[in-house]
Parts: structure tokens; sequence; C-alpha cells
């Protein structure tokens, strides 16, 4: 990284060129927020084990509101992969429940939402940055009205 920051114009890097690499993020979302949502699997999706009250026909309107979507389980992320190809469903992310920081990292949004049932949901989503809900309130598509709301 010393190059960049040499005292030699010749090295500088032109300011667009700059603020052309910063806004080279994956670019999703509704045109006033961008909202990520991660749904714990197991006892939050209808796919889990046992099966929790969100549908993935939620989790596929979310994605075409135009929210950022996957998973962040217990489960391997071979399971995880296997859950949304095998119904169809192109998730952006897959995740260990400790990682949703690295899933920050990775997606730009103004908004990033875990669903969960367990205590460790909640303590690795508030630790990460998340905003959490219990599957229950996840159910009621809360990232909707959020979208809803920023509709001008
Ligand atoms: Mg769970």
């Amino acid at each position: 990284m010393s190059v960049w920051n040499s005292t030699h114009s010749f090295f500088r890097i032109p300011s667009i060129f700059l603020i052309s690499y910063i806004h080279y993020k994956p670019q999703f979302g509704g045109p006033n927020l961008k909202i990520l949502v991660s749904f714990d699997i197991d006892g939050c999706l209808e796919t889990g084990d046992p099966p929790g009250p969100i549908t993935l026909d939620m989790v596929r309107k979310a994605q075409s509101s135009g929210c950022i979507i996957g998973s962040c389980s217990d489960r391997a992320l071979s399971s995880q992969r296997r859950m949304w190809d095998d119904n169809n469903i192109v998730y952006d992310f897959v995740s260990p429940k400790y990682a949703l920081g690295d899933v920050m990292k990775q997606f730009e949004a103004d908004k990033y939402i875990h669903t969960g049932d367990r205590d460790m949901d909640e303590m690795f989503a508030k630790k990460a940055g998340f905003d959490f809900y219990w599957e229950k309130e996840g159910a009621e598509e809360p990232w909707l009205a959020m979208l809803e709301e920023s509709k001008d």
C-alpha cells in the first residue's frame, strides 16, 4: 500500500478512480433503501428442522422487492447452499452464525437484518451490528414495510 501513499504525484490515484472503486460493490435493493436479510434456517424457515414460520415465498418476495438475501445457520455451508438450490432460490450469501460481520463487509446496505429463533441468533446478530427479529416477527415481513416507507 505504501506506493499509494507516496508523495510523488505520479503515483497518486485521481480521486475519480477512488470514488469509482469505493462504489464498485454489489448494488442491490430498492430505490431508496437497501436491506440485507439473513435467515436462520432451523426453527425459522419453513424448510428448517423444525420448520419455522417464514416461508420461502416470503424470501422470494423479499428478494424480488430488492433485498439482498441469504442464510446464516449452524448448518454446514454446503447444506445451506443445497437448501437454496433445491428450492430454486438464487441466494446472495450463506454464512456460519458467527460470521455475520463478514456478510456486512461483503454487501453495502442501509439496513442489515437477521431473523432467528435462538438467543444465540440474537447475540451474534447484535454483535455484528445487525438488527435482530425473532422468527415470528420475521414472518410479518417487516422489510416490506420498511421498503414501502422509504418510497418518496
Ligand atoms: Mg434456528
